[in-house]
């Protein structure tokens, strides 16, 4: 028997970013936060961005997960334009394509680990057994298995992190999106709490975009990017580059700046 030749490879994009403006009008003049920011990111892609305070990351982070629109540009999740659908629309598409991580866990105190893992299944119309069998999978993966019945406030932040990684998984997303979701742990437990992150990205296949300050973490991720000016900067594999952006001394060079070369 014969097989239809594949596709090489598809490189669709996951997101595509393309001339994102934004920009915030209450200060004397305004603020251009996001000035043409564009980046794709594609499937199974792990993209660390790095940049100091208040370059945009978050904003960024935002009108990606569609919890924003930008004044300019468009936004693709998974190849369909997202930037003017009515506001059902694009939650529906966040709902299905996105799972998001903060710096902060956001699980539910009255829940135990494996229900707050559950509960967005359940709020999906997953049956209870499936719901739990795949909580406690993704418990595993992020090596927290053995607290799945406690309570967030009877673990540690490593832990309760590791647990809010799995839920925010917990539906399948196809891209996952993490605003500084080590940023409150010690650096040996963010340390434990990325490897969970990415046993569980690797497995499953994710792409994702993690805001960081941690260079090292950001130095094991496919690819670093940053933004300067607005825009985004590749900043590729190197740590070193990788580490002056995170202090904020990186300019973009004139060819790279509009983030599609790779
Ligand atoms: P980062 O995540 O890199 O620290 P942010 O995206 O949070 O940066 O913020 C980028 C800039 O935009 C900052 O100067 C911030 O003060 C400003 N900013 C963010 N949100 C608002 C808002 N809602 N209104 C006015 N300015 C804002």
């Amino acid at each position: 028997m014969t097989t239809a030749p594949q596709p090489l490879k598809e490189r669709r994009p996951v997101l595509k970013l393309a001339d994102i403006q934004r920009r915030y009008s209450d200060a004397a003049g305004g603020l251009t936060v996001l000035d043409d920011a564009s980046l794709e990111i594609f499937p199974g892609e792990m993209v660390a961005m790095v940049a100091p305070s208040g370059a945009g990351k978050s904003t960024l982070l935002q009108i990606a997960g569609l919890l924003e629109r930008p004044d300019g540009g468009e936004v693709y999740i998974a190849g369909r334009a997202a930037s003017r659908l009515p506001d059902s629309d694009r939650t529906a598409l966040r709902r299905l394509f996105i799972g998001f991580v903060y710096q902060f866990h956001h699980l539910l105190p009255e829940f135990s680990a494996m229900e707050n893992v559950m509960l967005p299944q359940l709020i999906r119309g997953i049956g209870r057994h499936e719901a739990a069998a795949r909580s406690m999978q993704l418990l595993a993966y992020m090596r927290v298995k053995d607290r799945a019945t406690h309570r967030p406030s009877e673990m540690s932040g490593g832990e309760q992190q590791r647990v809010a990684i799995a839920r925010a998984v917990a539906n399948g997303p196809r891209l996952l999106l993490a605003d500084e979701p080590t940023g409150n742990l010690d650096p040996q437990t963010a340390a434990l709490v990325f490897d969970g992150l990415m046993r569980l990205v690797r497995a499953s296949k994710l792409s994702c975009l993690i805001a960081t300050h941690n260079h090292d973490l950001a130095a094991r991720m496919d690819r670093a990017i940053t933004l300067s000016g607005g825009k985004v900067v590749e900043l590729r594999r190197q740590p070193s580059l990788v580490a002056e952006a995170a202090a904020g001394h990186v300019q973009p060079p004139p060819a790279a700046a509009e983030g599609g070369e790779r």
